[in-house]
């Protein structure tokens, strides 16, 4: 554990696990600046708080001088790490780590991390709903709700603590240990930040670093980049595959999933009783009956548990169904491998919403699906000339411009039994907030379609 107390500590970045770190490091004794280069205005529901808590606050620019004889540095995942006066602290010897890194040093229960390209806010969700539902003592956050360092004056040895991580997260870590390290997946994402895919699986692959055998991995066996990742820890490896029985893991057999461990099977619940949409949701399903029944959960109260979940909001939601046509809101599918899942839930008659921000991503890998199944894509957002030169012979394209015309034109277009998607394989910051934002958007245009000024949404409020 860190010793905090009159330590100089620089938090980087007012996100919502900057502003935590920063009240945690002030409550433990720690003295606390923060520097962000948004302005003040853009920060104003932040600082208050800070400024109470008797927290220096830098906005407008990082000062080089502020960076200068700290005893510890605390980075935002928004913050690369190569950012310049982070790349001189480092030369001059500051210790610099994330917010995960911290939050693990007072966090002294087993951890389950969780990571991936896709799918690990629905898998932390559920691996939190398994433990409560099995009596363990268990708080769920990361990138998902709670910041992680929230956690810490919340959280007992006794505490099971289910993380979810990002890659970012992962970047700046240094002792953090998870008990469990679940990859989901990966698949391109973030180059834009990561530059490589090779340095993307890199940072993914830090969730190993300081796990000893007495640790578990678990992997998709499915997915090629996963397996080879099972080189790269020292804990003992679990699979899950939807394709095939493996040795240690959870999979399907006779359409029940089912979970083996050093030879004894556990039968834990028909495939057909899963709530989820999708082969993507089953994948999900099987990482987190495995973890859980890797910390000791009965099959009963994982079944009992998955039986129980709902979608979470923006993950493949089902919003309403509007003169026989259902609209789908997938506003988290902010990259390509989320696209295509989303996709491959729907067998044909798809109109699918395409478009927002672009991440260096490529398209054309849509393009064998977009033929089978997409009767037409409408394009919106800065992307969406890139993406009409990726797939211009795969589908007929309309170039929306605004989610508002795509809804407008798509629901024109479709016909009963068709449905309309919104999955748009980017970022959604060119013409809104966050996926939320744009989520919202989309429900509250199908609403107004469907003449009902508010809908009541079957899946779960979101935690972020
Ligand atoms: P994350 O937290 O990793 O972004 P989410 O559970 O929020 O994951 O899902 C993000 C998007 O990816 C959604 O569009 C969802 O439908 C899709 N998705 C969920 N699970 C998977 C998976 N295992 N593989 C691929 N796509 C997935």
């Amino acid at each position: 554990m860190i010793e905090l107390n009159n330590k100089r500590v620089l938090v980087v970045g007012l996100g919502r696990s900057g502003v935590a770190s920063a009240l945690f490091l002030k409550s433990r004794g720690a003295r606390v600046t923060v520097s962000d280069a948004k302005s003040e205005d853009q920060l104003r529901e932040q600082i208050p708080a800070l400024l109470d808590a008797g927290i220096a606050v830098e906005t407008g620019a990082h000062g080089e001088r502020t960076f200068q004889n700290q005893d510890l540095i605390v980075v935002s995942p928004g913050v690369p790490v190569d950012a310049e006066p982070l790349v001189q602290a480092r030369a001059l010897g500051q210790p610099v780590i994330g917010e995960i890194e911290l939050a693990s040093q007072f966090l002294p229960g087993p951890i389950v991390a969780i990571t991936g390209s896709n799918g690990k806010t629905t898998t932390t969700t559920l691996v939190g709903e398994i433990l409560i539902a099995s009596g363990l003592k268990t708080l769920v956050g990361g990138n998902i709700g709670t910041a992680a360092i929230s956690l810490a004056d919340k959280a007992t040895s006794e505490t099971v603590i289910v993380l979810e991580v990002s890659s970012f997260q992962l970047e700046t870590i240094n002792t953090f240990r998870p008990k469990i390290a679940v990859v989901l997946n990966v698949t391109p994402d973030h180059l834009d930040r990561h530059r490589t895919f090779a340095a993307y699986v890199d940072a993914k692959a830090r969730i190993f670093e300081n796990q000893q055998p007495d640790d578990f991995a678990v992997l998709n066996a499915d997915d090629p980049t996963t397996v080879e990742l099972a080189g790269r820890t020292r804990a003992q490896v679990f699979w899950f595959s939807r394709k095939a029985e493996v040795e240690s893991g959870a999979f399907v057999r006779d359409g029940q999933v089912t979970f083996r461990r050093n030879g004894p099977e556990h039968p834990v619940m028909p495939v057909s009783e899963i709530p989820l949409k999708g082969s993507h949701n089953l994948e999900n399903v099987l990482a987190a009956a495995c973890a859980s029944a890797l910390m000791g959960c009965a099959s009963e109260k994982i079944c009992a548990a998955i039986r129980n979940f709902k979608a979470v909001e923006h993950r493949l939601e089902y919003v309403a169904t509007v003169r026989g046509v259902e609209y789908y809101n997938d506003s988290k599918a902010t990259n390509v491998d989320a696209t295509i899942k989303a996709l491959e839930s729907f067998p044909a008659n798809i109109h699918l919403i395409l478009g927002g921000k672009d991440k260096g991503s490529d398209y054309t890998v849509l393009n064998d699906l977009l033929r089978q199944r997409v009767k037409s894509a409408y394009t919106i957002g800065a992307a969406a000339e890139k993406i009409q030169s990726h797939i211009k012979s795969a589908t007929q394209i309309v170039s929306s411009g605004t989610i508002a015309l795509a809804v407008k034109q798509a629901a024109a277009a479709a016909l009963p039994g068709d449905v309309v998607l919104l999955a748009p394989a980017c970022a959604s910051f060119d013409q809104f907030q966050n996926y939320e934002h744009r989520g919202r958007a989309f429900k509250q245009l199908v609403r107004e379609l469907a003449g009902i000024s508010n809908v009541s949404s079957p899946s779960r409020e979101p935690q972020k």
